[in-house]
């Protein structure tokens, strides 16, 4: 799906209705789909297509289509004179008009829901796995661009597992994995996504969290296992504990692989002392640092002058521009960061933190906050396609001890 989380569910139960009156009638016309279509989303075509035949069309491609297996159905119910149900027609359309599909089956889709299900489960936890993963970042990246809904990852790896499983067996060790599984369970939302990352590493996707809340949310994680018991075949073992790293979109990565090295980071940060929990930080920073290939226009007012400065690079806490004219430091100042070919025009409120002399040029460092989702959103487009991140890398001695 691709719409909203809170429609979701009613966009889904109206569609399935809408299949269900199809399959026995052919009274739905174009109308009813256009009607449909206006008061949810065009993207009903390509679901409903994809609900019945598993192909995936583009939305315009699909009304197209469903506007074409609607008359052939019309034709098949005049030609035979009794009705013809939306399903028999496409069918018959896909494989006699628009060879779309060589060799359909019939499968009930009950059946063929738990099959696909299990494909994105984890047979040992019944979590997700990591294909689900794979798929569900890209798409809460997708319902961040279409209704500026930030999410937050955690990935989490569990302490010392191998001593674990030397100690007390494979089994016990399993049994952990399966407890891990219902604590995370457990402690997430109703749009919460807890996978199982591989082996003993799990993640979670928290929708619409703020650093804080996920921070938040880790914590309860990390103190509920170190409380958690371990009982298997009858005999108690003591609790295992994890480190969680966590990072957000998309303050702290602007495309999946980032994110996922981001929230590693942190967590190989977290296991410094185990049994912890660690927002990512890009140094002493809080935000990750984008260096500008393509140096980005600054206007920038305080309470006696206007200047123009070009910024080298930006983050979403603040940028580091050049002017030439000195500014006070702590200063408060409205910079307006523009994009003319993308119709950007993005008025900040910062505050100079940072001000060093060249000759005649002066470099500010300017902080400020963006709480506003669509000022987040304008941002990421001006960051996008015109910067690298600054590779991360680790001081020698905040390498944590190995496990052994
Ligand atoms: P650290 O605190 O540094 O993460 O130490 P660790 O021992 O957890 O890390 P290491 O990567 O050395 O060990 C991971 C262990 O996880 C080794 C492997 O046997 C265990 N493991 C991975 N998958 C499974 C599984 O499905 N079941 C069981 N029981 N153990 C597993
Ligand atoms: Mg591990
Ligand atoms: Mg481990």
């Amino acid at each position: 799906m691709t719409i909203g989380d809170d429609s979701e569910a009613s966009f889904s139960a109206i569609l399935k209705d809408l299949l269900n009156r199809s399959a026995t009638t052919c009274v739905l016309t174009m109308e009813h789909w256009d009607r449909l279509a206006n008061e949810y989303s065009e993207d009903i075509f390509s679901e409903a297509l994809y609900h019945m035949s598993r192909l995936v069309l583009p939305a315009p491609e699909a009304r197209d289509t469903i506007q074409a297996i609607l008359q052939h159905q019309d034709g098949l119910c005049q030609a035979l004179g009794r009705n013809v149900s939306l399903v028999t027609a496409m069918c018959d359309y896909f494989m006699q008009v628009n060879p779309l599909l060589r060799e359909p089956i019939l499968v009930e889709v009950n059946l063929l829901r738990q099959r696909e299900e299990s494909a994105y489960k984890d047979e040992l936890t019944g979590l997700f796995n990591r294909r689900s993963f794979n798929q569900e970042i890209p798409r809460e990246m997708e319902r961040f661009r279409r209704f500026g809904q930030p999410f937050t990852l955690l990935m989490l790896d569990l302490d010392h597992f191998k001593d674990f499983n030397d100690t007390y067996g494979h089994s016990a060790g399993d049994q952990v994995l399966r407890d891990v599984a219902q604590i995370l369970n457990d402690t997430a939302r109703l749009y919460d996504r807890a996978v199982r990352y591989g082996g003993e590493e799990f993640a979670v996707i928290l929708p619409q969290a703020t650093r804080e809340e996920a921070t938040g949310v880790a914590e309860r994680i990390r103190s509920s296992m170190a409380r958690h018991q371990i009982d298997f075949a009858g005999r108690k073992m003591p609790p295992v504990t994890v480190s969680i790293g966590l990072a957000c979109f998309p303050t702290d990565a602007l495309d999946m692989s980032t994110l996922v090295q981001r929230a590693d980071q942190a967590l190989y940060m977290a296991k410094v002392t185990r049994n912890s929990v660690r927002p990512f930080c890009d140094h002493q920073r809080n935000h990750t640092r984008y260096i500008l290939s393509d140096p980005l226009p600054v206007r920038l007012s305080d309470a006696a002058n206007k200047m123009y400065a070009v910024a080298r690079d930006i983050s979403f806490g603040g940028l580091l521009c050049e002017t030439d004219m000195p500014v006070a430091r702590a200063s408060a100042i409205d910079l307006v960061l523009t994009d003319s070919v993308l119709g950007i025009r993005l008025p900040i409120r910062a505050q100079v933190s940072r001000v060093m002399s060249h000759g005649d040029t002066y470099q500010l460092g300017l902080s400020f906050q963006l709480p506003s989702v669509e000022d987040q959103k304008s941002l990421m487009a001006l960051i996008e396609g015109r910067t690298e991140p600054v590779p991360y890398c680790f001081h020698p001695d905040q390498r944590p001890p190995t496990s052994t």
